[in-house]
C-alpha cells in the first residue's frame, strides 16, 4: 500500500541537510511517495525508521513465487476482496496432487496425464500449472525421488509432508526448481520446518484449520527470517475451507492483519462431482493455489474455466488482435467475413466457419474489445472503421473477388461500407450459428 508523503516524512531524520539532493525532508518524502526517488537516497536514514517505512509501505498480501523461471507460478498480493472492485491480479495455481506411495509406474503415469492437462480457449492456453508430491509413504528417499520427477516436468513443484526433515531432504534435492516446502505437521515441529524452509530460501506452507493457530505459526516463520510463506486450513469441509479462505483476506486486506497477509492453499480431495465443485469455489473464493486429485479432462477443464473467468480483468474486454485469421486453409477465392475483435464474437464465428469447413477468411475489426452490436451503437463499428480494417490488413490483396460479408446485426451499414469501400457488401446471418447454412448454402463470389 502506498504512503503519502506527509506518513514517509513523520518517519525522515527532518535535518534538511540536502544530501539526498533536494533541498528539504519533506521534499524528499513527496518524491519517495510518488515513486521517483528511493528510501535509500537518505543516508542519514535510521534503520528503526527505515524498516518501520518498509513495513507500512508493504502490499497487504505478499506476493509468494514458486518455481523459477518459466515454470513459476506467482501468487497474493491481491488488494480486493471482490473483483469488480478493481481485479483479481495473480492468477492462482492449480496442483495436482500426487502420491508417492503409488510405485514407479503408477507415479510415472500420473504425471504424464498432468502433462496432457492443457486445452485452448479464446485463444488462449489453459493448463495445470503446479504438481503436488504429497509424502504419504513417510519414506524419505521414496518422497525425494518422486519429488525429483514432478520437477522434471517443467511445472512448479510442491511437496507436501509432515516431516520437516523430509521435506528439507527432498527440497534441497529440487532447491533449484524453488519449490513451496508445505510442512502438513502440528506446531510441535514447526520450528524445525522453518528452519528447513530458511536454509534452504524457500517459501513454506503452514497448515492448521484455526486462523488463530496460523497467524502464530506465520509469525514464529516470520521471527525464524522467512518472508514467502503460503498458509492453509488443511483438507475439510468446503464450507468451513471457504470460511477460512474468506476471513484470511478480510483480515489481511481490511484489518491489515500482517500474520495473515498470506496467499492461501486450499485443498480439494476427491475425484467426484462435489470436490470438483469445491476446487471451483476455492479458485473464485480466494485460494491461491488449489490442490486436486482429478485427472479427469473435463474436470479439470470445468476448474481451469473458472480461474479464466476470474482473473480476466472486468474493466477490459476479452480482445483478439485485430487483423484477418485465416481458416480451413482458404484460397484467393474462400469469402471474407467481417466480424469485432471482442475474443468473444470471434470466436462464436470462428468455431462456426470451422464447422462449415469452408475455407474462409474473418476480418477482426479493432473496436476495443466491443461486440458487434455494442460497437456499432458507440460508432466504432461503421463504415469508415471497416473500411480502414479492410485497407490496412491489405484483405484486397488477399482475395480474386471483391465481396465481404459483415453480420446481419448491422445490415443498415451494408450501403453506406459499399459506398466508403468499394466492395460489394453481403450481408450475412444475423447470429454465428446461422453461418454454417450461410456458407455452404448462399455464399458465391
Ligand atoms: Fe532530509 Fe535525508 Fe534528504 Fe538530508 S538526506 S535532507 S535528512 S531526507
Amino acid at each position: 500500500m502506498a504512503l503519502s508523503g506527509l506518513a514517509i516524512y513523520k518517519h525522515l531524520p527532518k535535518e534538511n541537510c540536502k544530501e539526498c539532493g533536494l533541498p528539504t525532508c519533506l521534499a524528499f518524502a513527496m518524491k519517495v511517495a510518488s515513486g521517483q526517488a528511493g528510501l535509500e537516497e537518505c543516508p542519514r536514514l535510521g534503520d528503526d525508521a527505515r524498516s518501520a517505512l518498509e513495513e507500512a509501505s508493504a502490499p497487504p498480501q505478499r506476493l509468494v513465487t514458486i518455481g523459477d523461471g518459466d515454470p513459476a507460478v506467482a501468487i497474493g498480493q491481491e488488494t480486493v476482496m471482490f473483483r469488480h472492485d478493481e481485479k483479481f491480479h495473480n492468477p492462482c495455481g492449480i496442483a495436482v496432487r500426487v502420491d508417492d506411495s503409488g510405485n514407479d509406474s503408477e507415479v510415472d503415469q500420473r504425471l504424464s496425464s498432468i502433462k496432457d492437462l492443457s486445452f485452448e480457449r479464446m485463444g488462449r492456453t489453459m493448463a495445470v500449472d503446479m504438481v503436488a508430491v504429497e509424502n504419504s509413504s513417510g519414506d524419505t528417499a521414496r518422497f525425494t525421488e518422486t519429488a525429483r520427477k514432478a520437477a522434471a516436468l517443467d511445472k512448479s513443484v510442491i511437496l507436501i509432508s509432515s516431516d520437516p526433515a523430509a521435506l528439507k531432504a527432498a527440497g534441497e534435492a529440487i532447491a533449484d526448481a524453488r519449490p513451496l516446502l508445505h510442512y502438513s505437521g502440528g506446531a510441535d515441529s514447526l520450528d524445525a520446518a522453518i528452519e528447513a524452509a530458511a536454509a534452504l530460501k524457500l517459501p513454506l506452507g503452514l497448515q492448521s484449520p484455526s486462523l488463530e493457530e496460523i497467524a502464530d505459526m506465520a509469525e514464529k516463520a516470520r521471527e525464524g527470517g522467512l518472508q514467502e510463506m503460503v498458509i492453509s486450513p488443511g483438507p475439510g469441509k468446503p464450507a468451513e475451507v471457504l470460511e477460512f479462505l474468506t476471513k484470511a483476506r478480510r483480515a489481511a486486506l481490511k484489518q491489515k492483519f500482517r500474520p495473515l497477509g498470506y496467499p492461501s492453499m486450499a485443498f480439494a480431495p476427491g475425484e467426484d462431482d462435489a470436490a470438483i465443485v469445491a476446487a471451483c469455489w476455492y479458485v473464485l473464493k480466494y485460494a491461491g493455489i488449489v490442490v486436486i486429485d482429478t485427472v479427469e479432462p473435463a474436470a479439470v477443464v470445468a476448474i481451469l474455466t473458472s480461474r479464466f473467468n476470474v482473473y480476466t480483468d472486468p474493466q477490459k474486454p476479452v480482445q483478439v488482435e485485430a487483423k484477418i485469421y485465416e481458416i480451413n486453409e482458404p484460397g484467393a477465392e474462400s469469402p471474407l467475413l467481417i466480424t469485432t475483435n471482442f475474443a468473444l464474437s470471434y470466436y462464436s464465428v470462428e468455431s462456426e466457419v470451422e464447422a462449415s469447413r469452408v475455407p474462409s477468411r474473418i476480418l477482426a475489426v479493432d473496436t476495443e474489445g466491443t461486440s458487434v452490436l455494442t460497437a456499432w451503437a458507440a460508432d466504432k463499428f461503421n463504415p469508415e472503421t471497416i473500411n480502414e480494417a479492410l485497407v490496412k490488413s491489405g484483405a484486397g490483396e488477399k482475395v480474386s473477388h471483391n465481396k465481404c460479408v459483415i453480420p446481419g446485426m448491422v445490415a443498415v451499414i451494408s450501403g453506406s461500407l459499399e459506398e466508403e469501400s468499394g466492395w460489394d457488401v453481403e450481408v450475412g446471418p444475423k447470429e454465428a450459428v446461422g453461418i454454417v447454412s450461410y456458407l455452404t448454402s448462399r455464399w458465391k463470389k
